[in-house]
């Protein structure tokens, strides 16, 4: 019988739903069990794809090419898991197909309502993505913060399926904060009581507080939690703010929560540590011996969640490279105004992360080109590698209106465009060039140095193209073309010999690095970063 553990947040957003569930993920698996995570959003988008990443973060793209929110990324990253689309289930998604089956007359006669119609479709999907996966335990996070409007059909879901699948099989956590007023200097649990409070009035129990604290829990604190919001003691669990993103499932494990999942579901399971995680990874992330400044030139490195995987790729290859990986964000609109020198002279690399229109291109150009020209090494990816080739197509081959047909479609040179099979779409959610494909890599270029192979599988997101019609020119001048989609003779690696590291990729390795698997780009970028001195 599949167990499935359901987790909510109360009182505020950002509290760290994501990675409690990855965490939670992380320690079922230390017990030997297959698990696997899915995500309800309550918003009314089919998919984040059509989001700008101020308003959503991270767009995150699975194997299968969904594109999906940025928790899932936090999923892939600490458990073993597969993602696919069955894992993200949006309210767009379940009334697009309620509404389908209406028209086709699936449900003749009856009028279409939130309960039952709706609350079936989302119970059917968490079940599909649960056979999907084959998985004994099944984590279904609810996007949002309980006592919005937007997220009740999914609770009310969520409450049935106790009530179907039996008590002993299905869990409520409660991820809840517990702030300190400094005043008084003390922790409140009153907004955790009323949160709760709200939950039990949709019909909901929890059965676990994970409860957010600056501050430890006294006992008498669990004790009071524990009385006003109806969970037993053990069942607080403490979960303080930490170095390390990575350390929340030893906090986890530590209080015994593997233990309290498995007793509520009946289940003795195998016990493995965490020692390998805590030695090679936890360890090496928070007292790492060398140090290495990064600049990721961007435009959205306001929000700490546009660019999230990035930011954890560059972690991992500092856990395997045993560096703190500082990282610069730079505005590319900045660079524009004051050049890049300011920014950039006293960094060891420069990242250049994807995008979307014209705003700030010109200055990740201009970044481009000072670490070309400069022995910085160089990382660019999709938007970067676009930005990369028409930089070296303007500078070294003298075409001086390079550029891609996104940001200015009848250029005279247009190093990047579009394919014509992506000149017929009209829609613009989910028709990009999405998901896995194979690249055929060089042998003999920095490319398969990195990978040690000659066929690599990486995530795409992406309309525009390298235009073929251009590289023989851009050889001749140097660039070498060390990857190649051989189906359809596309563009995937780029670089530039005779610098200490130069290249970049039209897709997103990002989505692929774990902590204890770093993707080899983002490892070998910080070694070759590591060996510039400054
Ligand atoms: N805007 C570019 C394209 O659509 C790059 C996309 C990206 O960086 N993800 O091809």
């Amino acid at each position: 019988m599949t167990k499935y553990i359901f987790i909510t947040g109360g009182v505020i957003s950002s509290l760290g739903k994501g990675i409690t569930s990855a965490s939670i993920g992380k320690i079922m698996e230390s017990r030997g069990m297959k698990v696997t995570l899915i995500k309800l959003d309550p918003y009314i988008n089919v998919d984040p794809g059509t989001m700008n990443p101020y308003q959503h973060g991270e767009v995150y793209v699975t194997d299968d090419g969904a594109e999906t929110d940025l928790d899932l990324g936090h999923y892939e990253r600490f458990t073993k898991a597969v993602i696919t689309k069955f894992n993200n289930v949006t309210s767009g998604q379940v009334y697009n197909s309620v509404i389908s089956k209406e028209r086709r007359g699936d449900y003749l006669g009856k009028t279409i309502q939130v309960i039952p119609h709706i609350t079936n479709e989302i119970k059917d999907r968490i079940r599909k993505g649960a056979h999907v996966s084959d998985a004994e335990i099944v984590l279904v996070e609810i996007g949002g913060t309980v006592g919005d409007i937007e997220s009740l059909p999914f609770l009310e879901a969520v409450r049935q399926f106790r009530l179907d699948m039996g008590f002993e099989n299905v869990l409520y956590v409660h991820v809840t904060l517990i702030p300190y007023v400094r005043s008084a200097d003390e922790i409140k649990t009153k907004p955790t009581q009323h949160s709760v409070g709200k939950l039990r009035e949709i019909g909901i129990q929890p059965d676990i507080l994970i409860c957010r604290t600056e501050k430890p829990l006294s006992d008498e604190i669990k004790e009071k939690i524990s009385l006003f919001c109806n969970v037993s003691k053990d069942s607080v669990i403490e979960a303080r703010d930490v170095e390390s993103i990575y350390q929340i499932p030893l906090v986890f494990k530590g209080q015994g929560l593997d233990k309290i999942i498995l007793k509520h579901f009946g289940l003795s399971y195998k016990s493995t540590d965490l020692k390998d995680w805590k030695k090679d990874i936890v360890e090496k992330a928070i007292r790492p011996k060398h140090k290495v400044l990064i600049a990721l030139v961007g435009k959205y490195i306001a929000l700490q969640d546009a660019y999230k995987s990035i930011y954890e790729a560059l972690n991992h290859a500092g856990i395997y490279n045993d560096a703190k990986v500082d990282i610069r964000k730079v505005d590319s609109e900045d660079i524009e105004r004051f050049g890049p020198a300011k920014f950039l002279k006293d960094v060891s690399g420069l990242l250049i992360p994807g995008g979307f229109g014209y705003r700030g291109i010109e200055g990740k150009i201009a970044a481009i080109r000072y670490a070309r020209e400069n022995a910085v090494p160089f990382l660019g990816l999709c938007l970067g590698m676009q930005c990369a080739v028409i930089e070296f197509a303007r500078n070294v081959c003298g075409l001086k209106e390079a550029n891609s047909t996104e940001f200015r479609q009848k250029t005279k040179h247009p190093i990047i465009s579009l394919l014509e099979e992506q000149k017929k779409i009209k829609d613009l959610g989910g028709t990009m060039r999405l998901g896995v494909y194979p690249c055929e890599i060089k042998k003999g270029t920095l490319a398969y140095k990195v990978y040690k192979k000659g066929r690599i599988m990486e995530r795409h997101r992406h309309r525009y193209e390298f235009n073929n019609k251009f590289r023989k020119l851009l050889a001749d001048a140097g660039m070498t073309f060390s990857g190649i989609y051989a189906k359809k003779d596309l563009v995937e690696i780029v670089e530039v010999v005779g610098h200490p590291f130069f290249l970049a990729v039209q897709y997103h390795p990002e989505f692929k690095s774990k902590p204890d698997n770093v993707h080899p780009l983002f490892r070998d970028f910080i070694k070759a970063a590591l060996l510039i001195k400054r």
